[in-house]
């Protein structure tokens, strides 16, 4: 089976976003940027499948200039994720995204419910990209207004929330987009407890411009 070990890793991410409840069961998606047979694509999780059922010949390959076709996907007995559209987006417009997370983590999909950005009441905020994390207009799941929505969210960004829906996160590779879908929740789950005592105290933008500069040197690896 081509690409086998890519296959195995977004199973091995997708039953990490049940098993450490950042999405459980069937909610959320993964994928990776690669290539099949000389065509550029990414790998995608399968739809409505549960995350601890999937196996490697689940995992479904599009192409980046794929469009809508049910009826070939449903006949090969494939049914690539519902938000197929926004992954295939995310990777036309972002050179720097490998691999794609979203998920239906609960601090992140509580505050994506007010459908506003989360600003910089820490300055961790930074690590998806600005000085704020965006939150995507709501849209239906699976369609390419979605899909629009999120592309604008993710504008000199690497993650945005969703409204009344999730988060997603994007990142050079799986472990990445991964650990930066669990630093959103993180993030959300802090602001929640924030707003509970009041209005949190904002930085400024210039904090922020340092931050952005600092943080480019913080991860070890
Ligand atoms: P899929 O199972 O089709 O990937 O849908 C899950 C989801 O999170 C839709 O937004
Ligand atoms: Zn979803």
């Amino acid at each position: 089976m081509e690409n086998l070990k890519i296959r195995e890793d977004i199973i091995q991410f997708a039953q990490k976003l049940n098993s450490t409840n950042l999405s459980p069961l069937r909610s959320g998606n993964v994928s990776v940027k690669a290539n099949e047979n000389n065509v550029d694509g990414f790998y995608i999780t399968p739809s409505g499948k549960k995350y601890n059922d999937l196996k490697p010949e689940d995992i479904v390959f599009l192409s980046l200039s794929e469009k809508k076709d049910f009826l070939r996907w449903f006949n090969s007995g494939k049914k690539p994720s519902s938000e197929w559209r926004f992954h295939q987006d995310i990777y036309v417009n972002k050179v720097d995204a490998k691999a794609i997370v979203h998920a239906h983590s609960p601090h992140a999909t509580a505050v994506s419910s007010h459908g506003k950005p989360i600003p910089a009441f820490h300055y961790m905020v930074a690590l998806a990209g600005g000085n704020d994390i965006k939150c995507a207009d709501y849209a239906t799941f699976g369609t390419s207004e979605l899909s629009k929505n999120i592309i604008n969210s993710l504008e000199n960004r690497k993650a945005c929330l969703m409204s009344n829906h999730g988060q997603v996160a994007f990142g050079q590779n799986l472990k990445q987009a991964f650990e930066l879908a669990e630093e959103v929740e993180n993030i959300c789950h802090q602001y929640i407890i924030a707003l509970k005592l009041g209005q949190p105290k904002i930085l400024s933008s210039s904090e922020m411009e340092k931050i952005l500069d600092k943080v480019k040197y913080y991860k070890s690896e």
